[in-house]
Order: C-alpha cells, then structure tokens, then sequence
C-alpha cells in the first residue's frame, strides 16, 4: 500500500507516499480506499485531509499500468470511495495535480492548494480524455466553458487562476498542511455541507445557442486532424445535458473510442519516444557534467540571434560575437525585436525584456569569449570559415570550454581537426526559429568526450529543447532524410504535379507547411549555393532544374517576394506563379517528361516513404540510436503532425512496413532506381517479420 492513515485530533489525514510523483499505482488507490474506511470508521474524526508525501500531489496515473491487464482497485473505486465518504474530505495540493490526479481532487468534497501548486487535465495530448469523471465533475463545479478551456488545451492551470475559475476554493499561505487541516477544522465547525460535485448542476441554459457546435467548429480548426478534442466536446455535452450516471457512462464510450484510435497510440509512441531520446547509449551515467553558467555565440545572423534568445530566456548571460559592428547591432536589434513583439503580445513584461538584454553582452573581440564555458558558433556554412573560427577559439577559449557548431551538414570530426581539443568540440545544431522549435540535435564527433556530451544533453533541457544525439554523418538525422524527402517532390513536380497541389496534400497530411513552401522559407539560394560546391554527380541535376531557373531569375523565396510561390509585401500566403508554371513545364518537355495527373495520396505516399526509406539508413548506420529518436526529430524539428507518431511510426502502423516496401520499390522501379534505393535494413526487416524495435538500443 502506498499511504498511510493519520489521526490528528478530530482531524483524519488520508497520506499517499509513492516518489516519485505519486502515481496512482494500485497501491495509491488501495490506500485511498483504505483511509477513506478509516475515517469512516473512528466517530471522534469529523472531517479527512487527502495529502501526499514528497515534491508533489498525484501527478497522474501510473504509467508502468498501462497496457497491462487491470488491476483491482480501479481509480474509479478509488474515486468513489473519496465522493461516498459521510464525512467531508479536503485535497491539499501542491506541485501537480494532473489527469488523474485532479480527478481524484474532483472527487474530494473540498480543494486547498499553495500558490505554487497547478492542475490540470493533461489526456488531450496523448489522443484520449480524462476517463475518471472528470469531464462530468470538471463542467458541474466550473462550467462548461471553463472546463472545455482546459480539458481541450491539457494546459496546466497555476492554482491563482485555478480558485478564480473555482476549482480550488482556498490558496494556503505558509505549511500546506497545517493550512489544510485548519480549513477542514473550520469546515467542520461551521458544519459545512458535503459538498459533492456530482450532485451540482451544470447550467446549461447559461450558455449561448448553438454553443457546442461553434466549439466543434472552431476546434476543428485550431486542433486540426485531431479525434480527441471533438469526443472531450461530446463529453461536456453530455455533462451538459445528462444526468451524472449517464454523462459517465457517456464519457466512457468516448474514451474508449479514443483509446482505441490510432491517433492514441501515436501520441503515447511520441511521449515515450522524447523520453527515451534522453538515454544516450554508451554514456557513462558516473561522468560529472561540466558547469555551465555563460554562453558565447558567434555570428548573430539568423541563427545565432535565436539561439542566443534560449539561453537569455532561462537567465544564461550571453555574448555574442560579430565581424562587423553593423551585422552586431542588426542582429542585437532582431532579438530586441522579437522580445518586444512577445511583451506587446502581453506574453513578457517591459521589465523582463530588459532583464533579458541586459544579460546580452555584443562584442567584436575574441578576448571577450575567453570566459564563456559553453560557445556555440553559428558563422556561414563554410568549412574554410567554420575552420577559422574553431583555430581562434582554441586560442582563445579557457581550458574547459564545450565548442560546438550549429553547422548543418558539415563534418564536425573535421571542424574539430583544426583545435587541439577535438575532445571538447560537439555540434549543437538547432533548427530555426531557433527560438521556437523544439528538436535540438546533439552530434557526437569521433573524439567528443562523454562529459561534453553529458553536459550538453543537460544544456538542452534547461533551455526547454528535446535534445537528440546523433552520429556524425552529413545531414545528421533531420536534413539528411529531407533530401529523400525533398527529391520526390521535386521529382513530381517535373512529373505532372504543380507546386501547389504537392504542398497542399503535404499539408492536409498534417505538416505545417509544404517541403517547397519550405524552401521558399529557407532560401532557394541556399541549396543552390551548396551544389554549386558539390560533386555534381551526387545529385539529380534534372530534379533541381527549376529552383536553379528559380535562382537565376532572382526568385530566391520570401526574401525577395518570389520563389516556388509569389508572396505579396509583408505577407508569407503563398501564391501560386504562373510565370514559376511556365518555367516548370518547359523543364519538363525540356528533359522529355509527359506531364501526368497525381492523386494526394501518391504525393504523401512518395514523399513520406522516400523520408522513412533514408531514415532505414540513417538508423541502420548506427546515425541514430533508434527509431524514436528519428521520429522525435520529425516531430520537434520539421512539424511532423504528432497524432501520426513520426515518420518511422506512420510506416509501420498506418501504412505497415511490408506494404512500404512493395509501394518503395515500385516508387524505385518507376523513378529509374538511382536516387531511390530501398534500404537494405527495411527488405531486412520485412524479411524476418520483424519492427523498428528490434534494431538500436
Ligand atoms: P546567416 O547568414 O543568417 O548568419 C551568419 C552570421 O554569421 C552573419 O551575421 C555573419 O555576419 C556572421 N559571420 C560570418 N562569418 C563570421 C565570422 N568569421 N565571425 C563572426 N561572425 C561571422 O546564417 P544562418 O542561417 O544563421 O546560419 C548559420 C549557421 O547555422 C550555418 O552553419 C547554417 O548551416 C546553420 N543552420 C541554419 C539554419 C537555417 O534554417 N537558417 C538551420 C540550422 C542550422
């Protein structure tokens, strides 16, 4: 049993203590049930205290539980006990009160929580919804609309906002216990009522006509694709107009359906997956981390502006390195920018703006990094250049320093050559807006020392990144597979499929942008610069045919107003061009292509299992340590949609790998084999019936 029963006075407290954050474990829930009949049981006690032991209230179901066979005591039993008890009982919440947890809160007959404390109803994000009642107690004690707010977002709720909207009805100040036990006194001397939120009554005739339907609509948009938050808006409507028992039966049905879903079983695969991505194999958990309380970083272009924002935005002082006083203070004035828009937006106080430059310190002088422990160098992606500044930092840098490139694709083994110590240099590559996305790829050099790695693996998560630890090997994980990806849309464009409509279908798939709106973003001049540096026969010069037209008439992508697309001033709609139409007919009847017709679901098909195919390779060649953690990079670096799990989940559970590979070589055949070659570990794996689970660690 995880908990214990205490009498204090006439004062009954129900403990739970199962560290670390109080999973409701079978144990929880027997303890739950367990105090309840004891407080029941002594006539001297007139009201029960429901608190936890250690750093937080019950964070959540136990996770070891799923998927596994019930076992009895159910949460609903525990739940029901809590709500049948005669004598009124008061949850004491601090750290967090989630999914099941605030259920069982739900259940209590009062809530008291500190300041620091939040709840919330996180099941939204794994595909399914709060299960345990409390889509029918949550709409009963706030209303619906508050309750829609937070069961949809799975947002958690700070406790101030939380006892105005009327889940908590009291914040404790000082000892939370000592604050609950007073509160549950004082209830019982006033003789408060028992209180049970399954007998309150929703007001449903408060809300506006049609309510549940516009929620239905607007939803649709903001949570598109998604199942679960359309079943929550069922459920509340049931809330709405059910009598309790049958609003639970109703909320049941309905999570059942989403259990059920696929969308479920992706989004439990991508909460895993970003869990596991932290265990980095081969790493010696003994190593101690180096200390890392200031950043340099040099260049402030793009990259370097928003990298420096992370580090600003968790209180790590900065500086930051230029050629040019001009290029300095357009850069520095980019970041102060981007913070004063979030402040305009209500998202940051002036004050925290300022306390945010001020940790800035631009400088054009190497001496000034020559204290920095962690620098991070993000100059043009030039080998020549990239050299030149790791030789300056190595005479620069103090003994200890972590160096580490944002580069892209470049060898970091090779930019770690012209230091004397390789052993200190990693790449940190971020993806842009490096200030917003989430995947940071950790890239592990031949010589990059366990306590580099370790420390870096800890950098990431302090600035809020998921960071992924990958091989060296060009392209890494992320933009080595966008080429396949990139190559097929290319490839049916020249084919019969006009920029837009491969786009849309890359979009009404669930990814937030088109590959080729996404060139448009990134700069045509980019790709075409780097294959102007590279052995031609390592790419498809007919496939890139059009973006280098594209180039040389200037049309570089949203920097000049002009790309795959037209946009207009100030505006990042793609349009469709007419004059980019012609240009890519002519190609086509240039190489002696007959244009033909595709479906979306070719275009899906060709793009996303071309991606899968690279990603075989990158995980065969030990470049990721797992399929997850490829999917993890999909999803936190490219906006891979996360109710399909990640590329390497979608084909194997929506399309199935058997299926992939027959559609893969038929894709290969078709498209004359060269630059589509099946991966030897997928034929592999299909051969012995086997999954992405059996390979990595
Ligand atoms: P950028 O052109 O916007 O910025 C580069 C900055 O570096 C410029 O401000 C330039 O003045 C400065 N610089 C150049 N040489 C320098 C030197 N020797 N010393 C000091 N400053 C110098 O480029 P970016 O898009 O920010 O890319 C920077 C790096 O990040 C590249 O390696 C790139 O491959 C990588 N990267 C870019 C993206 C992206 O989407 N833009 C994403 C991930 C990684």
């Amino acid at each position: 049993m995880h908990g214990r029963f205490e009498k204090r006075g006439d004062v009954g407290i129900i403990w739970i203590d199962n560290p670390p954050v109080n999973a409701i474990s079978v144990g929880v829930r027997t303890a739950i049930i367990e105090g309840v009949k004891q407080l029941g049981q002594d006539p001297e006690i007139k009201v029960g205290v429901l608190a936890c032991e250690g750093r937080t209230f019950m964070a959540g179901a136990d996770i070891t539980e799923f998927g596994k066979p019930p076992l009895s005591p159910s949460l609903h039993d525990a739940i029901n006990a809590v709500e049948s008890s005669a004598k009124p009982i008061v949850a004491a919440i601090h750290g967090t009160a989630f999914g099941g947890g605030l259920e069982v809160a739900l259940a209590c007959h009062y809530r008291v929580a500190i300041a620091g404390a939040k709840v919330g109803l996180p099941e939204v994000k794994l595909g399914i919804l709060p299960g345990a009642g409390g889509t029918q107690r949550l709409p009963r004690l706030i209303g619906v609309e508050a309750a829609l707010g937070i069961i949809v977002s799975g947002d958690p709720v700070p406790a101030a906002q939380a006892a105005k909207a009327g889940v908590i009805d009291n914040i404790i100040e000082g000892d939370l216990l000592t604050g609950a036990v007073a509160y549950a006194k004082a209830l019982a001397g006033e003789k408060a009522p028992l209180r049970k939120v399954r007998d309150l009554s929703v007001d449903a005739g408060k809300l506006p006509a049609g309510f549940f339907d516009e929620a239905r609509k607007r939803i649709a948009k903001e949570k598109k694709n998604l199942f679960a938050p359309q079943r929550i808006v069922d459920a509340l409507e049931a809330a709405a107009t059910l009598p309790f028992d049958k609003g639970m039966a109703r909320e049941r049905e309905l999570f059942m359906q989403c259990a059920q879903n696929s969308q479920s079983k992706a989004l439990q695969h991508v909460f895993f997956a970003e869990r596991k991505a932290a265990n980095v194999p081969n790493l010696d958990k003994s190593v101690t981390k180096r200390d890392i309380q200031s950043v340099g970083i040099i260049g402030a272009g793009t990259m370097g502006g928003g990298i420096a924002m992370n580090f600003l935005n968790v209180g790590i002082p900065v500086t930051l390195l230029e050629m040019t006083q001009e290029a300095l203070d357009r850069g520095v004035g980019v970041i102060r920018k981007n913070y004063e828009n979030t402040a305009s937006k209500g998202k940051l106080t002036l004050q925290q703006v300022e306390q945010r430059m001020g940790l800035l310190k631009p400088t054009l002088s190497y001496p000034d990094l020559s204290q920095a422990d962690l620098i991070i160098e993000a100059v043009f992606e030039t080998m020549a250049i990239k050299k030149d500044v790791f030789g300056k930092l190595d005479k620069t840098a103090k003994k200890g320093a972590i160096l580490a490139s944002n580069t892209s694709y470049l060898s970091i083994d090779e930019i770690a050559a012209s230091t004397s110590r390789p052993s200190d240099v990693v790449g940190m590559h971020f993806f842009s807006p490096a200030n917003v996305m989430r995947l940071l790829e950790i890239v592990r050099g031949a010589k990059t020392a366990q306590d580099v790695l370790m420390t870096v693996v800890d950098v990431a998560k302090r600035i809020n990144k998921v960071g992924v630890v990958c091989g060296n090997r060009d392209g890494f994980i992320g933009n080595r597979m966008l080429g396949g990806y990139s190559y097929q849309a290319s490839l049916m464009v020249l084919e019969g499929a006009m920029p837009e409509q491969v786009d849309a279908a890359l979009r009404n798939f669930g990814m937030p942008m088109g590959v080729l709106q996404m060139g448009d973003l990134a700069g045509l001049d980019v790709g075409y610069k780097s294959r102007k540096d590279r052995d031609p026969s390592t790419f498809d010069g007919r496939v890139t045919r059009s973006a280098d037209l594209l180039v040389e008439m200037g049309r570089m992508g949203q920097k000049t107003q002009a790309g795959y697309y037209d946009y207009a001033p100030g505006d990042r709609t793609p349009r469709p061009s007419p004059v980019v139409a012609g240009i890519i007919e002519k190609v086509s009847q240039e190489l002696g292509i007959t244009r033909r017709r595709f479906t979306d679901e070719e275009i899906v098909e060709r793009c996303f299992l071309a991606l899968m195919n690279v990603g075989c390779d990158v995980l065969s060649e030990g470049v990721a340590y797992r399929s997850s953690d490829i999917d993890v990079v999909y999803l936190y670096g490219y906006g891979f949609p996360a109710y399909r799990g990640g590329p390497m989940f979608w084909a194997e559970h929506e399309v199935g790998l058997k299926t992939a590979l027959e559609k893969l070589k038929k894709y290969s055949a078709e498209t004359g084999g060269k630059w589509l070659k099946v991966s030897p570990l997928l034929e592999q794996l299909v051969a012995q019936g086997k999954g992405f689970a059996s390979i990595g660690q």
